[in-house]
Formats: C-alpha cells, sequence, structure tokens
C-alpha cells in the first residue's frame, strides 16, 4: 500500500531553519519555558500579523483561556461563541465556570451568523461578558459586522484565529480585529510547534499580566509568593525554536494550500451536487482545509470511505458543539446552516507535502463515485 496522505501534517522547512534555532537552545542549555526563542517568536509573530503584542503559550486552548480571565469573563457570564468550531474554541468558557451560548453560522461565510449574533445580545443583553470569534477552516468572519455589533453592546471580542494564521479579512490578519487573537502551532495546523500558542493584542499591560499569570504568578519576591491565582502554561523555548522557523515558510504553505484548493475546484468543481467552501471578495483565506459540501447522491461517507480505502485521511466537517453530548444543556441561536454543514460536508486531504501526483490521484478516486 502506497504511503499514507494526511489531512494536514507537520511539514518542516527544507532549509532546516526549525533545527538551527533549536540547536541554539541546546547550545546556550535555554532548555525552559522562558529564553531567546521564546522572545524573538513572540515579536516575529507580532510583526508578520501586525499586532502590538503577543505571548507565547503552551497551547490556542490555554491562550483562549486567559483571553477570557484577561476580559473578566467568570462564574455565571454569558460567552457567545460559532457551534460550528472545534471544542477547544468552548472548553475555556467551562474552565471559569462560565456559561456558552452558541451561535448559529451564515452560509456566506460559514462562519458566526452576524444576525444570530444579534438575536443573542437581545436575549441576553448585559449578562454577555465577552463574544468569541472563530475562522473556521482559514475562513475569516465578517468582522465588520461582527466588529459593528459588538461595539454597540460595548463588549469586548475574542478572534480564536487557531486555523487562520496568514488570512486576511479586507487586508488586514485574522486575529487582530478583536481585544485579543488566539493563534495554535499544534501538529495540525498551517505551521506548527507540535504544540503551542499565541496570544496577539495591542494591550501590553494585558500581554505582560497574561505572561505572568502563565507562569504560576510569581510576585517579585525573593521567596516563592503569590498574590493570585497562576497557572503552568508558558511556551518552552526549544518549542519556540521551532515556530521561529516555521514562521519563515508560512506564506509558503499558504501558497501551496491555495494551489490545493484550486486544483480540486477545478478537477472537482463541475460534478453535480458538489459546492466549495465560500471565498468571498473580502477574504483572503490561507485555505488550512479545502471543504465541499455534498448535495448530490454521492454522500461525505462514500467520499471517506473510498479515500481511506487508499489509505488516504479525510474528515467531517467538524461536529457543532449544540449537537455534542457535552454541551447540548447550552443555548443554540439559530437555524440549521451548521447541522446542515455538518451533515453535507467533507474536509479533503490538504496536506502541503502532497504533490501533483497525489492530487491527480485522490481526484481520481472521488472522480471515480460520480461514475
Ligand atoms: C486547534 C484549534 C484550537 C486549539 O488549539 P490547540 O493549540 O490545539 O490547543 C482552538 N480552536 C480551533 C478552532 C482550533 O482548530
Amino acid at each position: 500500500m502506497s504511503n499514507k496522505i494526511w489531512l494536514s501534517s507537520p511539514h518542516m522547512s527544507d532549509e532546516g531553519y526549525e533545527k538551527e534555532y533549536i540547536k541554539e537552545a541546546f547550545d546556550t542549555n535555554w532548555i525552559a519555558p522562558l529564553g531567546t526563542n521564546v522572545n524573538e517568536f513572540e515579536k516575529e509573530l507580532a510583526t508578520k500579523v501586525g499586532s502590538g503584542h503577543a505571548a507565547a503559550l503552551v497551547s490556542g486552548t490555554s491562550a483562549i483561556h486567559l483571553a477570557l480571565k484577561a476580559v473578566g469573563v467568570s462564574t455565571g457570564d454569558i460567552v457567545l461563541c460559532p457551534t460550528l468550531t472545534f471544542s477547544a474554541t468552548a472548553n475555556p468558557i467551562i474552565y471559569q465556570n462560565a456559561t456558552p451560548v452558541f451561535i448559529d453560522s451564515d452560509y456566506e461565510t460559514w462562519n458566526m451568523c452576524p444576525k444570530a449574533l444579534g438575536a443573542a445580545f437581545e436575549k441576553y443583553g448585559d449578562k454577555v461578558k465577552a463574544v468569541l470569534v472563530v475562522h473556521l477552516y482559514g475562513l475569516s468572519a465578517d468582522m465588520d459586522k461582527i466588529m459593528k455589533i459588538c461595539n454597540k453592546y460595548n463588549i469586548p471580542v475574542i478572534e480564536d484565529a487557531a486555523e487562520s494564521l496568514g488570512a486576511l479579512y479586507k487586508g488586514q490578519p485574522t486575529g487582530t480585529f478583536g481585544k485579543f487573537g488566539v493563534f495554535s502551532f499544534n501538529g495540525n495546523k498551517i505551521i506548527t510547534t507540535s504544540g503551542g500558542g499565541m496570544l496577539v493584542s495591542d494591550d501590553e499591560e494585558k500581554i505582560k499580566k497574561i505572561r505572568f499569570w502563565s507562569t504560576q504568578s510569581r510576585d517579585p519576591a525573593r521567596h516563592y509568593q503569590h498574590s493570585e491565582l497562576g497557572f503552568n502554561y508558558r511556551m518552552s523555548n526549544v518549542v519556540a525554536g521551532i515556530g521561529r522557523g516555521q514562521l519563515k515558510v508560512l506564506d509558503q504553505r499558504v501558497e501551496k494550500k491555495k494551489y490545493i484548493f484550486e486544483y480540486y475546484k477545478k478537477e472537482l468543481g463541475s460534478l453535480e451536487g458538489v459546492e466549495f467552501m465560500p471565498i468571498n471578495d473580502w477574504n483572503e483565506p490561507n485555505y488550512w482545509l479545502s471543504v465541499i459540501t455534498l448535495k448530490g447522491k454521492v454522500r461525505p461517507l462514500d467520499v471517506m470511505e473510498a479515500l481511506e480505502a487508499e489509505n488516504i485521511e479525510s474528515r467531517p466537517v467538524w461536529k457543532p458543539m449544540h449537537m455534542q453530548p457535552f454541551f447540548v444543556e447550552y443555548d443554540y441561536i439559530g437555524s440549521d446552516v451548521s447541522e446542515k454543514l455538518f451533515e453535507n460536508g467533507v474536509c479533503l486531504p490538504s496536506d502541503t507535502k502532497m504533490n501533483d501526483e497525489d492530487l491527480e490521484r485522490i481526484c481520481g478516486i472521488i472522480k471515480g463515485l460520480w461514475s
């Protein structure tokens, strides 16, 4: 059987940048959650996305957690959150003993529906403490409309840009519209450090506070002294070295992801019932995953099984949070858009290490289902 093709797997630079930075960490013995790589990775990422400041953390999830804490989310507060996302968006709301209310998607963006968001504000009013926006699969949410609503109610926005590093909305990087932006460097993301995350903001004081919380909230004293709850959430200097190397090839990865999407579109776009994820004029996605929906007699499961038989990974669209056993008890606002996307969607193999031969083979298997 031929080598497995993954949905999206780690892709280190051909130049070996990552190893050079790791070597530096070893040579200087900074094998710790602090050091040059951590400081420089923060600066380099902040510069890349045009944000004032950044805090390097162990995961995207921990970044969402500390962002919620930093905007004051605590027991009993409501946080509005898209239902069509990965569970890591919603879990930190529970860590803070707050209550998620899930918001439907719209077909124009697949992301948070501004109308449903407005309806949620009308229903919950000043119980709402924060809004979490996700840029799913590297497609940006409609930030102008969302920011307008949140500004009207004077509620802070946290952008979960875990999947959208490198994506632009009207020319501006996702993750820089709200009070905080969150990036992830987990193994399947567009760039990876094996695991890691970054929180960005223009608020320097808040970022300093987040670094403090993420290193156990140690007060300045000779002995260990703590006046606040602490977390062990700081990124290690070895991991940050991988991140610095990966950041150098981010643009290349976006370019290849786009190539993959266009390839599928050309080859599969005319098959009956196939539609591609929405690319709006104002959206420059990073094309992290190429996603289609199926309306005809070929079902997502047929595609996934046919690919699996050839050792090729694909996946359903994320299952909405309001349908998850753990989250069913929470309110959900909207109609059935996210449910339909889940029912009809398939994430196609989007690994940047694929070559044209791989893509041709994948398209051949899929087209075979229509003949
Ligand atoms: C991956 C992901 C996260 C979590 O990031 P980790 O670094 O894995 O903790 C959060 N939200 C979304 C939408 C993601 O895809």
